[in-house]
């Protein structure tokens, strides 16, 4: 999905995401930082437990052509969690939210994900691509040269619900070989983790891998349904930064139990393990990977390392040399 202008919004990451990111990869010292795992916890003692370090509510916001969507990350409020350059929850039952959806655009740069949870959306793209993104489908497209697609509303009414994140590739992958990972809902791996229903869409729990492969920022993706009265922990890399994006309900995370409600994401401080309660139930994306402590130019839906390659790309784009991987 694309940002509706391509020339006018640019943004070069500024003070605020370089702050967030030293936030996110700064370590602490260890005895300030270790702590026991809390009981019923599958945590081996002296693991740090990752602390809330942000909490922001999703911003109101529209793209594509008209689609209502709430900005989770890629905000002013929060720019960026490296490699994370946004994500974007759309959620809406009324035809006039959706149905305008995303015609054709191009991506050059980074990857796409769109992760479905109710409703259909059709994807065309130029690679020759064309298929059917339902209930529990995760599309992960790596954009690298250049790729233009559509995504557009299957359905003219009823609930349309689901998720666009934006990974970046490093500087030396950015012109890589266009690649496309369409997963229908029965290869995305489903686990009990302590107390939560866990959909693993990409990453490692309990010695399984969810179906995306070889992303070069080792992203670990995992859908987190937590019953009332639930909790899970997880380990992630310490190498890697992450965040949760709330749902449903509201989930406490972290050695503080810091309160997370649907609506909200929380960036995760350093550490090796994720815990999580939940006294009403909820759900969560979870989402890390490592990052990659390179400068980051953005205009519309291009996102390279500098102003020059972004005009580039629009110049590319408009002679039609995008889609041209190799040529
Ligand atoms: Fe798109």
């Amino acid at each position: 999905m694309v940002a509706r202008e391509i020339s006018r919004r640019r943004l070069v990451v500024g003070s605020a995401a370089v702050a967030a990111l030293a936030a996110c990869s700064r370590e602490e010292p260890e005895a300030s930082r270790t702590r026991p795992a809390s009981p019923g916890m599958t945590s081996s003692r002296g693991t740090r437990e990752r602390e809330v370090k942000q909490r922001f509510d999703g911003q109101p916001t529209r793209d594509g052509a008209g689609v209502k969507l709430t900005r989770m990350l890629g905000s002013s409020a929060l720019p960026m969690v490296d490699p994370f350059l946004m994500l974007d929850e759309f959620h809406s039952d009324k035809a006039d939210d959706y149905i305008r959806g995303f015609p054709s655009h191009p991506h050059r740069g980074f990857e796409t994900v769109t992760y479905m949870l109710h409703g259909a959306m059709e994807h065309k793209d130029s690679l020759g691509n064309h298929g059917r993104l339902g209930p529990g489908s995760t599309q992960w497209m790596t954009a690298g040269h250049g790729i233009v697609h559509s995504e557009m509303p299957q359905q003219e009414n009823g609930l349309m619900w689901g998720f666009q994140l934006w990974v970046n590739l490093p500087a030396a992958k950015k012109l890589t070989k266009p690649r496309y990972q369409d997963l229908a809902p029965q290869s995305i791996v489903e686990l009990a983790i302590d107390d939560a229903q866990v959909r693993l869409i990409a990453g490692e729990a309990q010695g399984k891998r969810g179906p995306v492969d070889g992303i070069v920022t080792d992203p670990q993706m995992l859908d987190v349904a937590l019953p009332k009265r639930g909790g899970f922990s997880h380990p992630l890399p310490a190498t890697h930064n992450a965040f949760a994006l709330v749902f449903e309900g509201a989930v406490a995370l972290g050695p503080s139990r810091t309160r997370v409600d649907a609506g909200q994401i929380a960036v995760l401080g350093p550490g090796e393990l994720v815990t999580a309660r939940s006294a009403e139930g909820g759900r969560m994306l979870l989402l890390a990977g490592r990052p990659l402590g390179e400068p980051v130019a953005r205009r519309g839906p291009f996102v390279m390392s500098t102003e020059e390659e972004l005009n580039q790309a629009v110049s590319d784009y408009q002679s039609g040399r995008l889609t041209v991987w190799g040529g």
